[in-house]
């Protein structure tokens, strides 16, 4: 990973589109202050879209797509995405699972929880779960803990074992049935949205993706504008793809540091 000060200019310049994961990238010890959030509405009022790619539930990007500067919301790791057309004052929706097939996995999921708690009694069903449509939510770092990793690798391991896919944030284990990722669920809303594909290395350099954690992975390794938070340094050794670059600052004060970044590059002539 090279330090930001080494993303180049003239790189910078043709981000057209920022995709940026929400905690401890967007937020610092869990809250997001007003510097990032000042952040995103001048990203936004530079030209740049934004979109956050988080695995935060449907319930919390139904806000977050209406009230904030952005582009539109990923959630759920790319369970699904909701974006508010501002003019038409419409708010659309749109899943990757058939309700059929979120149905029988929601039944295969609370079978799961089940057995996670009583494997490992010391991590808790997210707070937020009763707002998630997909996935199933395992705190291990947000109102408990932070528990051991051997703790967070046997929860991963209960879910991949019962054929679900996986993921590790840096506040839970999310884990879903379903072949998609939060990379998916870029591609799709790209195309859908902005007729934009990211087929080849030229069109992937209009995008930017900025993270912390490894459920960020398949983006880092899709993107080659790939940026990490300091935060990310903690989870390198388990990443076969990390960022290509890394902020000074870490969550909202690393994602300040790059959007500074990219909107002076645009100003530049
Ligand atoms: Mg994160």
């Amino acid at each position: 990973m090279l330090p930001l000060s080494r993303f180049p200019d003239d790189r910078a310049k043709r981000v057209r589109y920022v995709f940026t994961d929400l905690d401890d990238t967007l937020t610092t010890d869990g809250q997001l202050g007003p510097e990032a959030y000042a952040a995103l509405w001048k990203l936004t009022q530079a030209g740049i879209q934004v979109v956050v790619v988080s695995g935060r539930p449907a319930g919390w990007c139904d806000h977050l797509a209406r009230m904030w500067p952005v582009a539109g919301v990923i959630g759920e790791n790319g369970a699904l995405y909701y974006r508010y057309e501002r003019t038409t004052r419409t708010l659309s929706r749109k899943y990757l699972l058939h309700p059929d097939e979120r149905q029988l996995a929601q039944k295969k999921l609370a079978r799961l929880e089940k057995q996670i708690l009583k494997a490992v009694p010391a991590a808790r069903v997210a707070a937020d779960q009763a707002f998630r449509l997909h996935d199933l939510a395992i705190d291990f770092a947000e109102d408990v803990g932070p528990l051991p990793k051997a703790d967070v690798a046997r929860i991963a391991e209960l879910f991949e074992k019962a054929g679900a896919v996986a993921k590790v944030s840096s506040i839970h284990v999310n884990g879903w049935f379903g072949a998609y990722d939060k990379i998916t669920m870029i591609q799709k809303f790209a195309e859908e949205v902005w007729g934009q594909r990211f087929d080849n290395k030229r069109r992937r350099e209009a995008a930017l993706y900025v993270g912390d954690s490894p459920n960020d992975e398949p983006a880092f390794a899709f993107f080659e504008n790939a940026v990490g938070v300091a935060g990310i340094r903690g989870f390198v050794d388990q990443m076969a793809h990390p960022p290509s670059y890394v902020t000074r600052g870490d969550g909202g004060a690393g994602f300040v540091q790059l959007a500074q970044k990219l909107i002076r590059a645009r100003s530049a002539h």
